[in-house]
């Protein structure tokens, strides 16, 4: 399957031998005790490898724990290895790794879905329990969904990013990804609060456990207007099964008009390469990574990057460098802050009148290898469900809600900022 870019053999043997002297010894450290976990390979772990699946880290370790890796180890989980995913995160299916596609477990000539596809895949297949992914525009929810498991993107600022390389510093957010919604909340409860590495950390109520809330009353809101035609007929039909069975439990549903969210994916794919191209410059064949040798400044600058990353980041990059440059700023980047800032206002309009939005995670099930490899459109649609949160920061989870010829079928539901709790309620009523 392809789901780990490095594995851990000595060391998370040496953890799980520590953790049982512990239990022995009636010292047990806290909620993850013992518990194997799988990591995105872009979040520094140290002294081991951290090459966001780009040719630019493969040699790069880790000198210290990003601020998340830190909670699992003092919560005593064990750390099983690095996964997969598209390079440095860009991407929907893995196939942009430098080190090759994840496979998906319920039929391997397909995709399991991007970026976070290693872990997605590694939970699928009961190699591990629990993973952490990254979810910049729906990297952690769309392999999920892809897999059959459950994905949840914390609200912007609710899990320290510190120690997590950076694709899109506004929308970025580490996640949890795991087989049920319980282990979710479980997991979340571990790695979110505020953390002094990341100032855009907020200082919330910490987060403990799943709302106790009935599903009577609960309100639904469906936008379904935005469920255009590309949508495969079979995940409508799940979907909106799934609502019927809400609200003859006791759900109150109420279709939603929010036009602003038509223009997430639009404002994503401005927002993103623009933050992209200036992430990205840090890597210059001088700091990090790889450094091609030359006598010349502008070779060795040049020669490193072309070497160094693959065609999809080199095109996020160039996107980004032409959308921020003179003359061209107020009308691509100024115009997609103002874009975005519509889209959280109505977000904001629409939790007044309902408790959580349900759409599909995705348009189609998982997709064969290839067949949106060379097509970059093709593959940006199939974030159409899932960058809106991003864009307004929300938090958003995917949980299965059946299948189609096989392959899983998600569903998403999307909460106001900071009401996690609430979410993962919802999602535990869809998964029962
Ligand atoms: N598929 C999206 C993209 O290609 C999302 C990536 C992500 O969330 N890291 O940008």
């Amino acid at each position: 399957i392809h789901a780990f870019l490095s594995v851990f053999e000595d060391e998370a043997r040496h953890m799980a031998d520590q953790s049982d002297e512990r239990r022995t010894a009636g010292a047990s450290r806290g909620p993850l005790e013992g518990i194997p976990i799988a990591i995105k390979d872009n979040m520094l772990v140290e002294g081991r490898p951290c090459t966001s699946a780009s040719r630019m880290l493969e040699d790069y370790v880790a000198v210290e724990d990003a601020s998340v890796i830190q909670k699992l180890k003092s919560a005593g989980a064990i750390l099983i290895g690095k996964t997969n995913l598209d390079e440095f995160a860009m991407g929907g299916s893995t196939e942009f790794s430098a080190f090759g596609a994840t496979s998906n477990p319920h039929d391997r000539s397909r995709v399991a879905g991007g970026s976070s596809g290693g872990s997605a895949a590694a939970v699928s297949a009961g190699m591990v329990p629990c993973a952490l992914g990254s979810d910049t525009g729906g990297s952690i929810r769309q392999p999920a969904s892809f897999c059959g498991i459950v994905g949840l993107k914390p609200t912007y600022g609710r899990v320290s990013r510190y120690g997590l390389l950076a694709m899109a510093s506004s929308l970025d957010q580490i996640g949890p990804m795991t087989r049920n919604v319980d282990d979710s909340a479980l997991l979340f409860s571990v790695i979110s609060g505020q953390d002094p590495k990341d100032q855009t950390t907020e200082k919330v109520e910490p987060f403990t456990s799943i709302s106790e809330r009935g599903i009577d009353g609960l309100r639904i809101g469906l936008p379904v207007q935005s469920w255009g035609e590309g949508i495969d007929p079979a995940i409508r039909e799940a979907v909106m099964g799934n609502v019927k069975e809400l609200e003859a439990r006791g759900a109150k549903i109420q279709e939603i008009d929010m036009p602003a969210t038509d223009s997430a994916l639009a404002v994503y794919y401005v927002l993103m390469p623009c933050e992209v191209s200036a992430n990205m410059s840090r890597y210059d064949g001088m700091r990090y990574g790889l450094h091609v040798e030359s006598n010349d400044l502008m070779a060795r600058y040049l020669e490193s990057r072309r070497q160094g990353l693959g065609d999809e980041v080199r095109r996020r990059i160039l996107l980004g460098t032409f959308a921020l440059s003179h003359g061209y700023f107020d009308a691509y980047y100024l115009k997609a802050k103002k874009v975005q800032a519509k889209i959280r206002k109505s977000m904001e309009e629409a939790f007044r009148d309902v408790d959580v939005l349900i759409t599909p995670t995705t348009p189609s099930t998982a997709f064969a290898k290839g067949e949106k490899m060379h097509d970059p459109l093709a593959m940006y649609l199939q974030d159409i469900f899932t960058v809106g949160a991003n864009v307004a920061g929300v938090p958003a989870i995917s949980v299965p809600c059946g299948s189609h010829n096989g392959m899983p079928i998600g569903l998403q539901i999307t909460g106001s900022w900071f009401e996690e709790a609430e979410l993962l309620a919802v999602a535990k009523m869809c998964e029962t």
